[in-house]
């Protein structure tokens, strides 16, 4: 079986299921903006686990939430970030929220990615959460307050910290928690499971204690507890989450069944783009479509990240995605010319690569040896591409079409640059959409317009 690295056991440990199926849940998307190339190469993570389990012969339940109420800002205290958001877009906050969640659904399909069995929303999930709300007040670890939030009392769960090692003695008063208004908490330490509307307007329920929104932490907890059956044999997320996110996550579901509920607690670390921290107010942050803005395949974003470690930090360059989606191309080319047949084969060090903590660092070196090797006949290395693909998701066999582009296309194209160089946007978009209908696919990079089929 697969052995993966556990955050909370500190050790690599073998994937247990705990019934018929592999239970892995994913934290989703907050929709209020695009996912960057960081946010995709977690949910990449979970989809190399989900793949691997599949070669395995494993059956998989996985489920993927998505955040559209309770996320609450960074910046500005008692902000929830789609509702931000919406101020800043001047659009209603549901209509943004699902607008990114489209472009989210668009991002997993380019990127290849396997469709979880559900992506339930925050947003329709709030009986459910106001149902382990009430659980955990009736056992003795959440408390309600007179303004009408609901709190978890820390300092009821024993091992509280246990998977970042933020022991609750050594987190001072006055730590930065995802929001700090929250003045009628009895311990600094303690986080909302429902709070109360106040002056908010808009995105906000009946409870039993009052019209109020959830806390993005029971959001996790009410879904992964209910779609997976009070067992989680793989949760996933990124390093950032391990704390407080899934710290509370934790003592929330254990709370509430009265055991362990999570096999393993898997993260994958933060990707830097350009040397630098991706974020909105240094202008870097990089989104699937720029990379396919550069004439560039999605999924040599895949294989760019693939090249990695997914426990290693990792610093992506326009360079090293160039090099992927030309080893892409050329893998891609060769499957072509390796023959035509559909059966797939295992290679030995591949598996044992990709079953030892997912190294697909390890797996791509053995096939790029595999590839220049004389001595294995081409059918051979095509059943060994075929096969690791399956856990890869390359697409290797899609074909390069290389057929010319026909006189009428050739004057589309010709009208599309004019346009571009008098900056009539209108017309040249119009052109790139009539162009991709046929096929053609059109990047703007700085020497000009150029092509590729799709
Ligand atoms: P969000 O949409 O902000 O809730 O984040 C979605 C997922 O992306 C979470 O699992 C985060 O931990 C993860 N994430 C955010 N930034 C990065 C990054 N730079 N590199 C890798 N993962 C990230
Ligand atoms: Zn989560």
């Amino acid at each position: 079986m697969i052995s993966i690295y556990d955050t909370l056991a500190r050790k690599l440990s073998q994937i247990e299921s705990s019934g018929s199926q592999v239970t892995v849940y994913c934290c989703g998307p907050t929709v209020y903006r695009d996912a960057h190339v960081g946010n995709l190469r977690t949910f990449l993570l979970a989809d190399l686990i989900h793949r691997a389990l599949i070669q395995q012969g494993a059956q998989v339940n996985f489920i993927q939430n998505i955040t559209d109420v309770g996320h609450m800002s960074e910046d500005v205290q008692g902000e929830d970030k789609i509702l931000q958001q919406a101020h800043l877009e001047k659009r209603d906050p549901f209509e943004i929220a699902r607008a990114y969640e489209a472009e989210f659904h668009k991002d997993l399909q380019r990127l290849n990615i396997l469709p979880a069995s559900a992506y339930p929303r925050a947003s329709e999930t709030i009986n459910l959460m106001q149902h382990y709300i009430s659980k955990l007040i009736d056992g003795g670890f959440a408390y309600a307050t007179t303004a009408g939030s609901v709190y978890f009392d820390s300092q009821s769960f024993e091992s509280y910290g246990a998977i970042s090692g933020n022991r609750l003695n050594s987190l001072k008063p006055g730590h930065r928690y995802e929001f700090n208004d929250e003045g009628d908490k009895r311990f600094h330490a303690d986080w909302a499971l429902w709070k109360a509307a106040g002056s908010r307007t808009e995105m906000i329920w009946d409870s039993p204690w009052g019209l109020g929104f959830p806390g993005w932490h029971i959001e996790c907890t009410a879904m992964s507890l209910s779609l997976l059956g009070n067992r989680i044999d793989i949760h996933v997320g990124g390093i950032d989450l391990r704390f407080p996110h899934h710290e509370n996550e934790r003592a929330q579901s254990n709370s509430i069944i009265n055991s362990e509920a999570v096999g393993m607690w898997v993260h994958g670390e933060h990707l830097l783009f350009e040397g630098r921290k991706m974020s909105k107010s240094s202008g870097n942050v990089v989104l699937l479509q720029d990379v396919i803005d550069r004439g560039l395949d999605p999924l040599a974003l895949r294989l760019c990240l693939l090249e990695n470690r997914y426990r290693a930090q990792m610093d992506l360059t326009w360079a090293a995605l160039e090099a992927a989606n030309s080893t892409l191309r050329r893998w891609r080319t060769s499957m072509g010319a390796w023959g035509s047949e559909t059966l797939a084969k295992a290679d030995a060090a591949v598996a044992t690569a990709i079953k030892k903590d997912l190294d697909t660092p390890r797996a791509i070196l053995r096939l790029r040896a595999i590839e220049k090797d004389v001595k294995i006949q081409p059918h051979d290395k095509r059943a060994i591409f075929l096969h690791a693909d399956q856990v890869l998701g390359l697409e290797l066999i899609r074909a390069i079409i290389n057929k010319p582009i026909s006189p009428g296309q050739e004057l589309l194209l010709s009208q599309r640059a004019t346009a571009r160089e008098l900056k009539n946007w209108s017309q040249s978009d119009l052109l790139r959409d009539e162009l991709l209908a046929q096929g053609i696919l059109i990047s703007d990079g700085p020497t000009g317009q150029s092509w590729s089929w799709t």
